[in-house]
């Protein structure tokens, strides 16, 4: 999960290192620029690449600036809809036979009423099984880096946090969460996770965090710039 930082003027980009790429990829999501490449790519010809693409990259960066922070959703087709970081668009069709799915850049709702609430609804349930199955998930690849394990793990909405851990090891994640970048999920996970250790915000705390995922800080600026916009 470690990755390198390289900080430019105006923004930071995360390296991620790849055993399978031969090609190098810079990608802007929610506000966060990654680059991947090649294992053995020095952090000298990383910067020029990211060099060659910086007005590229400031391009984006202010577009997705631009972008409506929080419509005013009618649940009608092409609307934006996020999940894992990336945008979708809602795609509504009245059908028969009820069902949720993703597909080549659409989230796809087939219902039978396609009323605003009741698309809410189903858009709603979806959301909170794959957040669910995304947070069980990474739950269990972090609990591997942190010697001891959550007694559960729920997922419910919440107005004003993303998660909270009890002092008997209750965990529980706000299902919004799920629409934020894969990165951001992971350092709700970690922040959860250490609370099951630290159930506090002391210097402690925070050491066991940043030994888990030593850029946390970018995330947990992210969330508290945009996780607002995490909204349905
Ligand atoms: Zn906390």
């Amino acid at each position: 999960m470690a990755f390198e930082m390289i900080k430019k003027q105006g923004f930071d980009v995360q390296v991620i290192r790849t055993n399978r790429r031969k090609t190098t990829c810079i990608q802007i999501n929610t506000g966060i620029v990654t680059i991947r490449v090649p294992k053995k790519l020095s952090i000298n010809e990383i910067d020029l690449l990211i060099n060659s693409r910086t007005l590229w990259i400031k391009e984006k960066l202010l577009q997705q600036k631009q972008l409506p922070q929080r419509q005013q959703r009618r649940y009608e087709n092409g609307e934006d809809v996020y999940y894992l970081g990336r945008r979708y668009q809602l795609k509504v069709e009245k059908t028969v036979k009820e069902r949720v799915k993703l597909n080549n850049g659409y989230l796809h709702v087939q219902i039978k009423n396609d009323a605003p609430e009741i698309v809410r609804k189903a858009l709603k349930k979806w959301y909170l099984n794959h957040a669910k199955q995304q947070l069980a998930d990474k739950v269990e690849q972090f609990s591997m880096l942190i010697p001891i394990s959550p007694t559960s793990i729920q997922v419910r909405e919440y107005k004003a946090r993303w998660g909270s851990c009890s002092s008997n090891g209750h965990i529980k994640f706000n299902w919004k969460l799920i629409m934020a970048a894969s990165d951001v999920v992971d350092y709700v996970v970690v922040h959860e996770l250490c609370h099951l250790l630290e159930h506090n915000h002391s210097t402690n705390f925070w050491s066991l965090v940043k030994s888990i995922l030593p850029n946390y800080e970018i995330q947990r600026q992210w969330l508290r710039e945009h996780g607002h916009s995490l909204e349905l």
